[in-house]
């Protein structure tokens, strides 16, 4: 299912041009139009699907089979020293366009993007409770 308002879903579906470098029945992978690193890309599914929670398995597992199959390819043609796959979910976690896509992010010796976060510290009373919590 496409959804009308969704801008991943025209261009997935073509029907806004869009710097694609894959593309296959179920997928489209185009440019980042503003890219963290050189080669930033997008995988898009061509169904709408706002996040990873709507998303089902089996186009779950077909996305990340394609982000390691692009991965491998861009490394190829890009020269890059090293490689992110990120996925945000949310507003919070940094979501912007509400259709799932999976970064994919070349990256470069000294390249400067800030990714990452500061390492808290894993108390006893919050694995206690995570744990717990996950076991329900
Ligand atoms: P998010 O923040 O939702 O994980 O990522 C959205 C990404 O889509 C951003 O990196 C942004 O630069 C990119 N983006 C937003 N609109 C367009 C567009 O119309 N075309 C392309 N190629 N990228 C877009
Ligand atoms: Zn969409």
């Amino acid at each position: 299912m496409r959804d009308s308002e969704c801008i991943f879903c025209k261009i997935a579906g073509g029907d806004i041009p869009s710097a694609t470098i894959y593309e296959d029945e179920k997928f489209r992978v185009i440019l980042d139009l503003g890219p963290a690193s050189k080669g930033h890309a997008l995988i898009l599914p061509k169904e709408h699907f706002a996040n990873i929670y709507e998303l089902d398995e089996k186009t779950a597992a077909d996305a990340f089979i394609l982000a390691k199959k692009m991965a491998g390819k861009m490394t190829e043609a890009l020269g890059c020293d090293g490689f992110n796959i990120v996925q945000n979910n949310g507003s919070v976690a940094g979501q912007t366009v509400f259709h799932f896509h999976i970064h994919l992010i070349p990256r470069y010796e000294n390249d400067g993007v800030g990714l990452g976060w500061k390492p808290g510290q894993l108390t006893e009373e919050q694995k206690e409770e995570i744990l717990s919590k996950m076991r329900e």
